[in-house]
C-alpha cells in the first residue's frame, strides 16, 4: 500500500490520527516544510486510527504523490497508544519524532528537538515542554498540572510537562518501550525505565483550530490505573514477592501476634471462646498467608517470563549504528 521509499530515512515521524480530516493537508505541508528547513531525509508514518471522517482517505489522496509519507490504516479506534505504537512498529529512521495531528504542537520545532539529538550525544530523548500552552485552563491545564506532579513523584522521572506530544527519541529507546492502554502519557517513565537520558525543551503550542479534542474528562480513572500498574511494575518487577509478601507479612504478623495472646490465655485458664479478637487473628493470619502465596505466583511468573526470553533485563549504552534494528540483549 506504500510508496516505495528510495533509501532509509534519518527520522520517522509518528503521527496518531483520529479524525482529524481538516488538519491532515495542512499538518502534512506544514511538517514537509519543517523538514525541508534541516540536513537530516525523513519519513512521515500517519497513523489513522479507525478515523470516521474520512481522514483516510484524506492520508491516501495526500500520500499518493509523496513518497516520503507512509499512512497506517488501524481496523478501528484503538486509543492513542495503540496508533503510535503501529507508527514505532513501521519507524525506519534513527530518530522518531512524535507530534499530534492537530497541529497544536509546532511542526516548525521539529528541527529543533533532532538538533538536540545530534548534537548532544548524552541526551537519548528530547520532550516538548508547551510553556506557553494554549488550552482551557480548569479543565485541561489544572488537571494535567496535578497529573504531572503525581507521575514525576511516582514514577521519579521528574518532568514539567508529561503530556506533550511533541518528543523527539533516538531510536533504540521506541524499539524497546511497548505502549497500550493510556501508557502514551507515561512514555518518559517507560524510556527511562529502559534506560533514556531525559531532557526537556521548551515548544511551541497552539490552540486547536479545527476539529475538535477527542477527549473528556472521562479519561481519568484509565489514567489512574495507568500509573498504579506502572509504578507498580516500576518498582517490583523484579521481585513480585516484596511487594505483596510485604503486605503479606504486614497482616500475618499482627495477626500471629494476637493469636499467640489469645493462646497463653488459654493456657491460663481463661476461655477465649466469644472473644471478636480471634476472629480477627484468624482473618489477619489467612490474608496474610494468601498475599505470601500470590508473591511467590509473581516469583513463578517472573521466573517462567525471563526463562521464555521474554524480557530484556538490561539495555546497552552504547548504540548499534544505523539502520538496524537493535535487538535487547538478555543475560
Ligand atoms: N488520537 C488518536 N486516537 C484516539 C484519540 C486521539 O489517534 O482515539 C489522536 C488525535 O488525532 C491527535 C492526538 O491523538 O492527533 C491527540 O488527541 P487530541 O488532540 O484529541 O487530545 P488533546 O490534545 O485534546 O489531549
Ligand atoms: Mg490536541
Amino acid at each position: 500500500m506504500t510508496t516505495a521509499f528510495p533509501s532509509t530515512p534519518d527520522v520517522s515521524i509518528v503521527v496518531p490520527i483520529y479524525n482529524e480530516v481538516e488538519n491532515l493537508p495542512d499538518l502534512v505541508e506544514r511538517i514537509a516544510h519543517a523538514m525541508s528547513a534541516q540536513p537530516l531525509s525523513f519519513e512521515l508514518l500517519a497513523v489513522d486510527d479507525g478515523s470516521r471522517d474520512g481522514s483516510a482517505d484524506k492520508l491516501r489522496e495526500l500520500a499518493a504523490t509523496r513518497p516520503w509519507l507512509r499512512p497506517v490504516f488501524l481496523a478501528r479506534n484503538y486509543g492513542q497508544s495503540s496508533a503510535l505504537q503501529a507508527g514505532f512498529d513501521r519507524v525506519r529512521g534513527r530518530y522518531v519524532v512524535t507530534l499530534d495531528a492537530d497541529l497544536q504542537n509546532e511542526p516548525d520545532d521539529i528541527p529543533l528537538l533532532l538538533t538536540r539529538l545530534e548534537t548532544d550525544p548524552g541526551v537519548d530523548m528530547v520532550s516538548g515542554w508547551r510553556k506557553d500552552r494554549q488550552d482551557a485552563e480548569l479543565s485541561r491545564k489544572l488537571p494535567s498540572r496535578i497529573a504531572n506532579r503525581i507521575i514525576s513523584r511516582t514514577t521519579g522521572v521528574y518532568l514539567h510537562d508529561y503530556g506533550c506530544a511533541l518528543k523527539a527519541y533516538r531510536r533504540p529507546i521506541i524499539d524497546r518501550i511497548r505502549l497500550y492502554g493510556e501508557l502514551h502519557r507515561f512514555i518518559p517513565s517507560l524510556a527511562k525505565d529502559v534506560g533514556a537520558r531525559i531532557t526537556e525543551v521548551p515548544v511551541r503550542h497552539h490552540a486547536r483550530t479545527r476539529g475538535v479534542s477527542n477527549y473528556g474528562i472521562d479519561r481519568t480513572f484509565r489514567v489512574i490505573l495507568d500509573l498504579i500498574l506502572i509504578v507498580f511494575f516500576m518498582r517490583y518487577r523484579q521481585r513480585p514477592l516484596h511487594a505483596f509478601g510485604g503486605l503479606g507479612l504486614w497482616l500475618a504478623a499482627p495477626g500471629g501476634l494476637i493469636l499467640t495472646w489469645l493462646l497463653v490465655l488459654k493456657l491460663l485458664g481463661e476461655s477465649i471462646g466469644g472473644r471478636p479478637l480471634l476472629l480477627a487473628g484468624v482473618m489477619l493470619v489467612l490474608m496474610g498467608v494468601q498475599m505470601i502465596a500470590a508473591g511467590l505466583i509473581g516469583e513463578l511468573l517472573m521466573r517462567v517470563y525471563h526463562e521464555a526470553g521474554g524480557a530484556a533485563q538490561f539495555h546497552a549504552q552504547e548504540y548499534v549504528p544505523a539502520n538496524r534494528p537493535e535487538r535487547a540483549e538478555s543475560g
